[in-house]
C-alpha cells in the first residue's frame, strides 16, 4: 500500500475506519479482500510480511512446494484466472507459487487495500461503538465494524528452547523465516534439526550443496514420493476444459481433492490385492496413498498393513540396514501426523556427505558455540538449521491480545484448548470471524477449498446482516458446545490420538491437547454451514447492536 495511510473513513478521533478489518495477507486475507470489496465493503488488509503470499511468501527454504497437485492447489473463483495461468509442474514450487500469489494481488487490484510490515498486536470489542479496534506494532489503531482473522495455521514458527542455542556461533535459520536472498551452502558442515514435511523436503535440497549435512531426527516419519514431474501440455488442457466439474468434486469431497478412495476395507480383500493397490498409488505419487481405503484412518490393523508396506518400501530405499531402521516409523500409526511428501528423501541417506543421528538413540544434550553434543558425539557445524514447525492452528491467532465482550481475552477462554462454532466464530467475540479456523476441516484438507468456503460464508453473512439492517453477530454459548463436542465425537472414532503431532498441539510444550480441526470432511462440513446459513444464522445472535444493549 501507498504511504497514504489507511484510507477508509475517518472517525471522530481520526483513525482510519473500515467496514471490515482483514488481518493476513496470504490466501484467505486476498481472498477476502477481493470478496468483500466486490460487494461494497470497506475493506483494509494489514500483513506483517512485505508482501503477499503469507505461507509461500516466509517459507523460502530449498525444496518447498506444495503437496497437492497445482491445478487443485489454486482459487477457483475466477474462471478467467484458472484459465490464464499456467502451472509447470504437477507440483509447484515456493518461487512458482509465490508468482501465483502476485499475479493474483496484481490482476484484481489487491496491494492498495493491503498494509505491509505492520504487525497486528491487539484487538479488542467496544460494546458501546460496537467498533473493534485494532492496535498495530507501530502503534497506530485502526476502527473496524467485522474483524477477520485470515492469520494462517501455520504462521507461528517454533524454534526449540535447547539448552546452549544462544550461544551458537555459526548461522542460524528456521525455515519458515529464510532468507529472501537464499543461503549458500556450499563446503558448509549443515546441521538440519527436524524431519516433518518442511525438513523431508528441505534435506535433499541442503544434501547437493552442503560439505557434511548432519540430520538430527527425534521422530522418524513416514513419507510417500511425489512423483513430481512437469505438466504436459494436453493433459492441462483437458484439465482447464473440466475445472468446474473438477472444482465441484473437490468441494464435496471429503479433502478437498480430486483423490479416490476403495469403497471397501482394507481388511476385507486379498494381501496380494491389496498390496497391488498401496503399489499402483506409491507408484503415481501423492499423499492420497494414506486415504486409499476409509479404515486406514480408523482401524489400527488396516493402517498397519499400509504402515508395513512403507517401512519395508524405506528398507528397500536406504542402503545401510542400521540407517533404514532409524528411519523407519515405528511409534505412530501411518497419517496420524502429516504424511510428508518427498522427492529422493529416503534416497538421499545413501550419499557419502550426508548422516542421520538418530535423537532416540542418542538425545541432545547441548548447542555448543561451535555444533551440538550428543550424548554420543559433538559434531562440528558451520550453520543449523531449525525445520520445527509451528505453533499451528492457534498460535497466530493466540499471539494477538484479543478481547471481546466485557473485555473477556480470547487466550483466557482458549488456555484449555480452542472452542468455536463451526470454526468461523467464538462466543463472546462478536463480529470476528477466523478463516479456517480451529474446529474447521483447514490443514485436513485442500487449504484453498476451505479458505474460499470460509471466506464466501463469512461474505454471505456480512451480506445478509446489511440487507436485514443488522450490525452484530455473535456465537451462541450452546451451538459451540454442542460444535466442540461434535468435532471431538469425530476425532475419537480416529487413529489421531495415537500420534504426538501438532494437529493436537502435541508440538508445543504446555499446549493443552485438544485435537483442533474437523476430521468430518470438506462436503458434509461445507452443508452444514450452508445449513446454518439458510436458517438465518442459527446458533448465531444477530441484530442491531443498539437493540441489544
Ligand atoms: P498464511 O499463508 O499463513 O497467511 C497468513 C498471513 O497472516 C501471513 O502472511 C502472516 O504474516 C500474517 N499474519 C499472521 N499474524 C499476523 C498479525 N498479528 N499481524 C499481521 N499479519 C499477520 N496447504 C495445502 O492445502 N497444500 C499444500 O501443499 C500446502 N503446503 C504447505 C507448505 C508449507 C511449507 C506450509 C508451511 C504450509 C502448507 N500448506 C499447504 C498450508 C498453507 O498454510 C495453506 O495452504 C495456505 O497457504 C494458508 O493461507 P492463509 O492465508 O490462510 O495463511
Ligand atoms: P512439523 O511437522 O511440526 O515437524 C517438525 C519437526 O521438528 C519434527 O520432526 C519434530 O520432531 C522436530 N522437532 C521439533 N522440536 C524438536 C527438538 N527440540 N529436537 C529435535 N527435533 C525437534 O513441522 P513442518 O515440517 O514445518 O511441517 C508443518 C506442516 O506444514 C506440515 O505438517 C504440513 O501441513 C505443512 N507443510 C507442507 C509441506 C508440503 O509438502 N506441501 C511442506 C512443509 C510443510 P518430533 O516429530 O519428534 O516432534
Amino acid at each position: 500500500m501507498n504511504d497514504e495511510g489507511y484510507g477508509g473513513n475517518e472517525s471522530a478521533e481520526g483513525k482510519g475506519s473500515f467496514d471490515v478489518l482483514v488481518v493476513g495477507a496470504g490466501f484467505s486475507g486476498m481472498y477476502a479482500l477481493y470478496e468483500l470489496r466486490q460487494r461494497g465493503f470497506t475493506v483494509a488488509v494489514v500483513e506483517a510480511g512485505s508482501d503477499v503470499g503469507g505461507t509461500w511468501y516466509w517459507n523460502r527454504y530449498p525444496g518447498a512446494r506444495c503437496d497437492v497437485e497445482s491445478m487443485q492447489y489454486s482459487y477457483s473463483f475466477s474462471p478467467e484466472l484458472e484459465q490464464d495461468w499456467k502451472w509447470n509442474e504437477r507440483y509447484a514450487t515456493q518461487p512458482e507459487i509465490l508468482r501465483y500469489a502476485n499475479h493474483v494481488a496484481h490482476r484484481f487490484d489487491l496491494k492498495r487495500n493491503i498494509h505491509f510490515n505492520v504487525r497486528v498486536r491487539s484487538a479488542s470489542f467496544d460494546e458501546e461503538c460496537n467498533l473493534w479496534t485494532v492496535t498495530t506494532d507501530t502503534g497506530e489503531q485502526i476502527l473496524s465494524r467485522y474483524c477477520i482473522m485470515a492469520t494462517g495455521c501455520l504462521s507461528l514458527p517454533r524454534e526449540p528452547n535447547i539448552r546452549g542455542l544462544s550461544f551458537f556461533e555459526g548461522a542460524r535459520y528456521h525455515t519458515a523465516q529464510w532468507p529472501r536472498e537464499g543461503v549458500d551452502f556450499t563446503g558448509m558442515r549443515v546441521g538440519v534439526i527436524g524431519t516433518g514435511s518442511t525438513g523431508i523436503q528441505a534435506i535433499p535440497q541442503i544434501a547437493k550443496q552442503a560439505k557434511h549435512l548432519y540430520v538430527f531426527q527425534r521422530t522418524a516419519n513416514y513419507s510417500v514420493p511425489a512423483r513430481n514431474r512437469p505438466l504436459d501440455e494436453n493433459e492441462v488442457a483437458e484439465f482447464k476444459s473440466r475445472y468446474r466439474e473438477h472444482r465441484q468434486r473437490m468441494r464435496t469431497s471429503g479433502s478437498g481433492t480430486l483423490w479416490t478412495q476403495e469403497n471397501k476395507s482394507a481388511l476385507d480383500i486379498l494381501d496380494g490385492e491389496r498390496e497391488e493397490i498401496f503399489e499402483a498409488n506409491w507408484n503415481r505419487g501423492g499423499p492420497g496413498l494414506v486415504q486409499v481405503f476409509p479404515d486406514l484412518g480408523r482401524d489400527l490393523k488396516a493402517n498397519e498393513t499400509l504402515a508395513k508396506f512403507v517401512r519395508t518400501k524405506i528398507c528397500q530405499a536406504v542402503s545401510d540396514p542400521v540407517t533404514a531402521d532409524a528411519l523407519s516409523p515405528k511409534d505412530h500409526p501411518i497419517g496420524t501426523k502429516r504424511i510428508c511428501v518427498d522427492i529422493e528423501y529416503f534416497e538421499t541417506y545413501n550419499r557419502q556427505n550426508v548422516t542421520l543421528i538418530d535423537l532416540k538413540s542418542e538425545p541432545v544434550e547441548q548447542i555448543t558455540p561451535d555444533g551440538v553434543e550428543t550424548s554420543a558425539a559433538s559434531y562440528k557445524l558451520d550453520c543449523l538449521v531449525f525445520a520445527t514447525g509451528f505453533d499451528a492452528i492457534t498460535g497466530a491467532l493466540q499471539a494477538i491480545d484479543i478481547r471481546g465482550r466485557e473485555g473477556n481475552s480470547l487466550r483466557e477462554k482458549w488456555a484449555g484448548g480452542p472452542r468455536t462454532y463451526l470454526g468461523l466464530a467464538t462466543a463472546g467475540f462478536p463480529n470476528l470471524f477466523m478463516v479456517t479456523g480451529p474446529g474447521s476441516p483447514s490443514v485436513l484438507s485442500n487449504m484453498f477449498v476451505s479458505i474460499e468456503q470460509h471466506v464466501e460464508w463469512i461474505a454471505d453473512c456480512l451480506t445478509y446482516l446489511r440487507k436485514n439492517e443488522m450490525d452484530f453477530i455473535d456465537a451462541n454459548s450452546d451451538f459451540e458446545d454442542r460444535w466442540v463436542s461434535h468435532v471431538n465425537d469425530l476425532a475419537e472414532q480416529t487413529l489421531f490420538s495415537h500420534a504426538k503431532s501438532w494437529y493436537l498441539g502435541a508440538n508445543v510444550p504446555g499446549k493443552p491437547r485438544v485435537f483442533m480441526p474437523y476430521v468430518g470432511g470438506v462436503g458434509a462440513y461445507r452443508e452444514k454451514c450452508e445449513q446454518v446459513a439458510r436458517d438465518n444464522y442459527e446458533g448465531f445472535t444477530t441484530t442491531v447492536a443498539v437493540k441489544r444493549r
